[in-house]
């Protein structure tokens, strides 16, 4: 029998850093995943002048990937191996934690005055969790141009159209344009679960309006869905195949137990595991504590 597809809206939390207004819509307390998607930060847009609005000290990354995706503006990433890469917007900075890296990103000093951009993270399955850490900058990514619209895919595929970034299990993620008065269907994969959440612009779902700082969880056993925008409109669309069972966050990292979330926080504290970022001008961030209630769940 077939189910019927949901349409679960979850609230974001809205926070500040410093210039820049944060919408954290993963994880949300009833929807800690969308397939391997754990963490979505929409971030912007923002015009500054003469502070860099974006200076993320160097921290680390444990048994994820990082996925930058910016709307507009700049982003300088630095890493534990030693890679470098500018990111202009429609480029993507992919970065494979792993076993663990560290990193730090910069709004660089010749920029446009601009920021908008998204950061997800996306969980790796069991057998690559230990994997070791890589870095991919994608200078340019498919595009799939349609009557009315536009899509990007930044990861997976859709319409025929394969991203070349890197990934470990079934997934999609894509950014998806839709012109003033205009509609898009696209096609989806029926045993993957899908989530939307809207970058810009007035767009519905079928008939439902989708409000902005939410994320819109669709669900499973879709073989299409269509989109209508009042105005030109942008939408992130993320997916892929469910884990069996929600991975475990702290901090940066992703484990499946609190003694290798633990573990992990040590070596950082104690130099070890995820190397130093030298290029970065400046100190590194400092684990926050562990609480013992985290320890004893
Ligand atoms: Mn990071």
């Amino acid at each position: 029998m077939r189910r019927r597809p949901t349409l679960e809206s979850h609230s974001a939390r809205t926070t500040e850093l410093g210039d820049i207004s944060i919408v954290r819509a993963l994880p949300t307390r009833a929807r800690r995943m969308v397939g391997p998607w754990c963490f979505l930060d929409r971030y912007g847009p923002v015009n500054f002048t003469s502070e860099k609005p974006m200076d993320v000290a160097p921290h680390p990354h444990m048994g994820l990937q990082t996925v930058a995706w910016l709307l507009d503006g700049e982003i300088v990433h630095n890493d534990s191996l030693g890679c470098e890469a500018l990111m202009h917007a429609g480029q993507l900075n992919l970065m494979t934690a792993g076993k663990g890296i560290a990193h730090a990103e910069e709004t660089p000093k010749r920029n446009s005055g601009r920021l908008s951009g998204l950061q997800l993270w996306v969980a790796l399955p069991d057998e690559h969790q230990r994997t070791d850490p890589l870095f991919d900058h994608y200078a340019s990514l498919p595009e799939v141009e349609l009557p009315e619209g536009k899509v990007i895919v930044v990861l997976g595929e859709m319409f025929g159209q394969r991203s070349p970034a890197r990934s470990f299990s079934p997934i999609i993620g894509a950014e998806l344009s839709i012109r003033k008065a205009g509609k898009i269907t696209l096609p989806l994969k029926r045993d993957f679960e899908h989530a939307l959440f809207v970058l810009d612009g007035e767009v519905t779902f079928g008939d439902e309006p989708l409000r902005h700082e939410m994320l819109h969880y669709i669900g499973e056993d879709r073989d299409e869905f269509e989109l209508r925008a009042s105005e030109d409109s942008r939408v992130l669309l993320i997916g892929g195949e469910a884990f069996e069972r929600p991975v475990l966050m702290w901090w940066n990292f992703v484990g499946r137990t609190h003694e290798e979330l633990a573990q992990a926080r040590e070596d950082w504290e104690q130099h070890r595991r995820f190397g130093e970022v030298s290029a970065y001008r400046g100190p590194r961030m400092t684990a926050p504590e562990m609480l013992s209630t985290f320890l004893s769940r």
